[in-house]
C-alpha cells in the first residue's frame, strides 16, 4: 500500500466532505485534526485486522500488559511516522494550505497517568509493536484524565481534564467483547452434581465493562497491537432498574476520573472498584479469546502472559483463580500453577506510602469471592513455608498481616517473575524491601532496567538532529538503536559539533517563542536551559533546585558586576492534590520566578520558568531544547526514572545523584560527560541506620546556607503565605528527611563545574554528542526484548526484514 501524495490529497478531499459534509477549505483546524485520524485509522485498519488474526493463526504467544495508567501522548503524528506516511501526509497538506503542525497541535493529549510508571507502559506499547510483538495493553478509559493543572497566584489549581470532550478518533467502541463485572453481595460455595463446587452470588452490583480499542502501531513493520480500556455501564437487561443520576452514580464513578481521592474511605473503596473493574473485565477477555487457540487449558501459559505494572493490576491472580476454578472447573492445584506461570510482576517503588495495601474488611465487602481466594492463597503460603522458613520470615511475607492485604505480597507470591526498573532498584528489592522474599523465590528476581522510544522521543520530537545523525552515520539506527554509537566517530569533528549546537540552540529558540508565548517571559536562548521535568515529590528534590536558584540570586545581587554563566531554570510538575508539602513547594517556585524574573538586577542572568500542566506534549517541546537535565532524587529513592533517559537521548548533560539509572546512564556516557554528586545509598543508609544527621547543624555552621535558607521566611521572596517557611521547617527544624541541605554544597559544586564547562561551547556540545551516541541502551526496543525473552517467552513475529530488529546491542 504505498500511498502517493496526489492520493491522499484525492481521498483527504473526500473523507473531510464526507464527514462534515462541506469543502476541506471550510474546516476548522479541529475538523480538519478528526478527519485525519480518521483517514490515518482507515488507513491502519486492515493491518490492525490482519495482525490480530495472524496472531491467532500463527498460535502465537500474547503478552498483556495490565496499567492502570497509560500516557500515549498524541497520537495523529506518532501513528503516521510509524506507517511511513508522514511525509506524504505533510507535503499533501501543504499543497492544501494546511499545516500539519497546527492540525497535531488540535489532538487532546490523554493523560490517563501521573508520570513515568504511565508513561513506560506507552513507550513498551510502541516498543512491543515496532518489535513485531503479539502485545495488548490494558487498562481503563477514565473519563476525565488526571486533572488539567492551571496555576492561580502560584498555586496548584486543580480542574478536570476532559480529554473525550471533541471526539477520541483513535478508540473503537467494542460492543462485541463486553464482559460482566460484579461487585459486593453475598457468595457461597455450593457442590453440584457434576462433581464441583459451583460459586452462588445474590445481591451483586453488575457491571458492563465495555472495551475502547486502539490502534498501537508498529514502525514500518505493518503491525498494528491492541491497547484495550475499559469504561464502565450499566448492562444493558438491568438499565430498567435505574432511574437517577443517583442510582447510576456507583457504576459510572468507576471510570471517571484516574486516582480519585483516596484520603478518605470513601476513595480508597472506588480506587479498589476500578482496579478489580479493570482486572476482571482484562483477565475475562484473555479466557475468552484464548478458546480461539483450541488447545486444552494447561496450555494457558503456553499462550498468555500476563503482566502486573507496579501493584494496582495484581488482584489479576485470583482474578485468573476465580475464572480458571469457578468458570473452566479446573482444581486449585492445577489453577495456581497455570496462574502462577502466567503472571509476573514489576515493582516501580520503594516508597512505602506507595505500597498498596487494602483493608481486609473492605476488601471482603467489596469482592467477597476474591478474598476467599486471597485468603486461601495466604492459608496455603503460610501451611507451607512456615516448617521451611520459620516465623519471622513467613509472617513477614505473609499476604494478610494487620488487618491489611497486602498487594505487593499477593504479587510476588502470584508470579513467577519479579523485576525492579533499574540495577540499584532490583539491589534494594532483593537486599531490603523484599529482601524476605528474596530468600524464599531467589529465581524470580531479575532487572529490567526501564527505556524509553527513541521514535517519540528523538525522530519526532527532534527532526532536526535525527537528520543531522541520518546524514552522518545513515539511517540502520532507527531500526537497531545499537548503531548509533558510532556517531560517537564525530567527536572530535568540528563541522559536527557545530551542526549539534546549532540544533540545539534552534530548539532552545522555539521553546523560547513557547515560553514568551504562553508565560510572557523572555528568555535568552543563548542561557544554559536547566530543565526539571518529573511529578513533584519530596524525593524528587524540587526544592534542592530552588535552593540553588535562590542561591544563584544572592550571589548576583551581592556581586552584581561578576560575570556568571546566564541560566534559564525549567520546570514542569503536578502535585497530588492532597499533597501538600508538594503544593507548597510549587508555590515557593513560583514566588521565587516572580521574584527574580522581575528583578531589573537580575536582567538575562536568570530566569525561572514553571510550566503549567506538565505532560508528555510539554515534555515533547522542552526536551530537545534541554542543555541539563536535573536528576537530583536523594539516593536509593527514585526507582529508574526515563525522563533522564529522554534528556540524554536528546544531548542534555545529566546534573545526577547516584540514583535510579542514574547510575547506568553514567556507567555508559562516562564520568567525565555527566555532573554527579551528592550522598550514595550507602551512605544514605547508613546515615539513617545510625541517625547522625542533624540538619539544624548544617543550618547553622554553614553560612552559605544559612542565607539561603534564611531567604525562605524573611521576606525575600515575595507573595508567599507561609509556604517557605513550611519549607525551612521541614528542613531545619524536622531533620530534613530528604538530606536536602546535606547534598547542598555538592550540589552547587557540581552546578559551578556545568558553569564552567557551558563557558566552553566546543566542549560542552562534545559532551551532548557522547550522550547523544551512549543512548542507545536506553531503547525500549531492548527493554522489551529482554521482557520478551526472559519473563514473557514471546516470540517477534517477522514476515521479512521489517520492523526494528535490536540484534546486537
Ligand atoms: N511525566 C511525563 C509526561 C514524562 O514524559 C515522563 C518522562 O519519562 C515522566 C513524567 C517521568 O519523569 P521521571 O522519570 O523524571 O520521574
Amino acid at each position: 500500500m504505498n500511498l502517493t501524495v496526489q492520493e491522499f490529497i484525492e481521498e483527504y478531499k473526500t473523507q473531510f466532505q464526507t464527514m462534515f459534509a462541506y469543502s476541506y477549505e471550510e474546516g476548522t483546524t479541529e475538523q480538519h485534526y478528526t478527519a485525519l485520524g480518521i483517514f490515518i485509522k482507515n488507513y491502519l485498519s486492515r493491518h490492525w485486522k490482519e495482525t490480530r488474526e495472524s496472531y491467532i493463526k500463527e498460535g502465537a504467544k500474547q503478552v498483556y500488559y495490565f496499567s492502570m495508567e497509560f500516557l500515549p501522548g498524541r497520537q495523529l503524528r506518532n501513528n503516521a511516522y510509524n506507517l511511513g506516511i508522514l511525509d506524504i501526509i505533510k507535503e499533501g497538506l501543504t499543497e492544501l494550505d494546511l499545516s500539519f503542525d497546527s492540525i497535531a497541535e488540535a489532538e487532546a493529549d490523554p493523560a490517563l497517568g501521573n508520570g513515568g510508571l504511565g508513561r513506560l507502559a506507552s513507550c513498551f506499547m510502541d516498543s512491543l509493536a515496532s518489535l513485531s510483538i503479539p502485545g495488548n495493553g490494558n487498562g481503563i478509559r477514565y473519563q476525565y484524565g488526571l486533572f488539567r493543572q492551571k496555576f492561580v497566584d502560584g498555586y496548584q489549581v486543580e480542574v478536570p481534564e476532559n480529554w473525550l470532550r471533541n471526539r477520541n478518533v483513535w478508540e473503537t467502541r467494542n460492543n462485541k467483547s463486553t464482559c460482566l463485572v460484579r461487585f459486593g453481595g453475598n457468595v457461597w460455595l455450593e457442590p453440584n452434581d457434576k462433581g464441583y463446587y459451583e460459586a452462588k452470588y445474590e445481591n451483586t452490583l453488575n457491571v458492563l465493562a465495555v472495551p475502547y480499542d486502539t490502534p498501537m502501531v508498529g514502525y514500518r513493520n505493518n503491525k498494528v497491537n491492541n491497547l484495550r480500556l475499559w469504561s464502565a455501564e450499566i448492562p444493558v437487561e438491568e438499565e430498567a432498574n435505574y432511574h437517577t443520576l443517583d442510582e447510576i452514580q456507583p457504576i459510572s464513578e468507576i471510570t471517571q476520573v484516574l486516582y480519585p481521592d483516596d484520603s478518605n474511605y470513601e476513595g480508597q473503596l472506588l480506587r479498589l472498584k476500578q482496579e478489580y473493574f479493570m482486572v476482571s473485565a482484562g483477565v475475562q477477555s484473555i479466557i475468552r479469546h484464548f478458546r480461539k487457540y483450541n488447545v486444552p487449558r494447561k496450555n494457558i501459559p503456553d499462550k498468555i502472559a500476563i503482566h502486573i505494572n507496579d501493584t494496582h493490576p495484581a488482584l489479576a491472580i485470583p482474578e485468573l483463580m476465580r475464572i480458571l476454578m469457578d468458570e473452566e472447573h479446573l482444581t486449585w492445584d492445577q489453577a495456581w500453577e497455570i496462574t502462577q506461570k502466567t503472571c509476573s510482576y514489576t515493582n516501580h517503588t520503594i516508597l512505602r506510602e506507595a505500597l498498596e495495601k487494602w483493608p481486609i474488611d473492605m476488601m471482603k465487602e467489596l469482592l467477597p469471592r476474591i478474598y476467599m481466594i486471597i485468603e486461601e492463597i495466604n492459608r496455603r503460603f503460610v501451611d507451607y513455608h512456615l516448617p521451611l522458613y520459620g516465623e519471622r520470615i513467613t509472617w513477614q511475607t505473609a499476604i494478610l498481616q494487620n488487618g491489611v492485604v497486602n498487594m505487593a505480597h499477593l504479587a510476588v507470591i502470584g508470579s513467577h517473575s519479579v523485576n525492579g526498573v533499574a540495577k540499584l532498584h532490583t539491589d534494594i528489592l532483593m537486599s531490603d524491601v523484599l529482601k524476605d522474599f528474596f530468600e524464599i523465590y531467589p529465581e524470580r528476581f531479575n532487572n529490567k532496567t526501564n527505556g524509553i522510544t527513541q521514535r517519540r522521543w528523538v525522530h519526532l520530537a527532534n527532526p532536526e538532529l535525527t537528520a543531522l545523525i541520518d546524514e552522518k552515520i545513515g539511517e540502520e539506527w532507527k531500526r537497531n538503536p545499537a548503531e548509533l554509537k558510532v556517531f560517537k566517530g564525530f567527536e572530535q569533528d568540528e563541522e559536527t559539533l557545530k551542526q549539534v549546537a546549532e540544533i540545539k540552540l534552534n530548539n532552545k529558540k522555539r521553546l523560547a517563542d513557547y515560553i514568551e508565548e504562553v508565560k510572557g517571559i523572555q528568555v535568552n536562548p543563548r542561557a544554559l536551559f536547566d530543565v526539571q521535568i518529573k511529578r513533584l515529590h519530596a524525593y524528587k528534590r524540587q526544592h534542592l533546585n530552588a535552593l540553588h536558584i535562590l542561591h544563584r540570586y544572592l550571589e548576583i545581587k551581592r556581586n552584581p558586576d561578576k560575570e556568571v554563566v546566564p541560566r534559564v531554570f525549567i520546570f514542569g510538575a503536578k502535585a497530588a492534590p492532597s499533597y501538600v508539602y508538594a503544593k507548597q513547594i510549587i508555590k515557593v517556585i513560583n514566588s521565587i520566578a516572580d521574584l527574580v524574573n522581575n528583578d531589573p538586577d537580575i536582567g538575562d542572568k536568570l530566569k525561572v520558568v514553571f510550566f503549567e500542566n506538565y505532560g508528555v506534549s510539554l515534555a515533547e517541546k522542552i526536551i530537545p531544547a534541554a542543555d541539563i537535565g536535573e536528576q537530583i532524587s536523594l539516593a536509593s529513592m527514585e526507582a529508574s526514572g526515563t525522563s533522564n533517559m529522554k534528556l540524554m537521548a536528546n544531548g542534555a548533560l545529566t546534573m545526577a545523584t547516584l540514583d535510579g539509572a542514574n547510575i547506568e546512564i553514567k556507567d555508559f556516557v562516562g564520568e567525565d560527560n555527566i555532573f554527579i554528586f551528592g550522598l550514595t545509598d550507602k551512605e544514605v543508609y547508613e546515615l539513617k541506620a545510625n541517625q547522625s544527621y542533624q540538619s539544624k547543624e548544617l543550618y547553622e555552621t554553614n553560612e552559605q546556607l544559612r542565607r539561603v535558607l534564611d531567604a525562605l521566611k524573611d521576606g525575600t521572596i515575595p507573595g508567599l503565605n507561609g509556604e517557605g517557611s513550611a519549607i525551612f521547617d521541614s528542613l531545619v527544624h524536622y531533620n530534613d528527611e530528604y538530606f536536602v541541605l546535606k547534598d547542598f554544597e555538592s550540589y552547587v559544586d557540581a552546578q559551578n563545574r556545568a558553569d564552567a564547562l557551558y563557558a566552553k561551547p566546543m566542549e560542552w556540545t562534545r559532551k551532548s554528542l557522547l550522550n547523544i551516541a551512549s543512548s542507545a541502551p536506553f531503547s525500549a526496543d531492548y527493554t522489551i526484548k529482554r521482557y520478551a525473552d526472559d519473563i514473557w517467552k514471546v516470540k517477534q513475529y517477522f514476515t521479512g526484514d521489517e520492523g526494528v530488529q535490536p540484534l546486537d546491542e
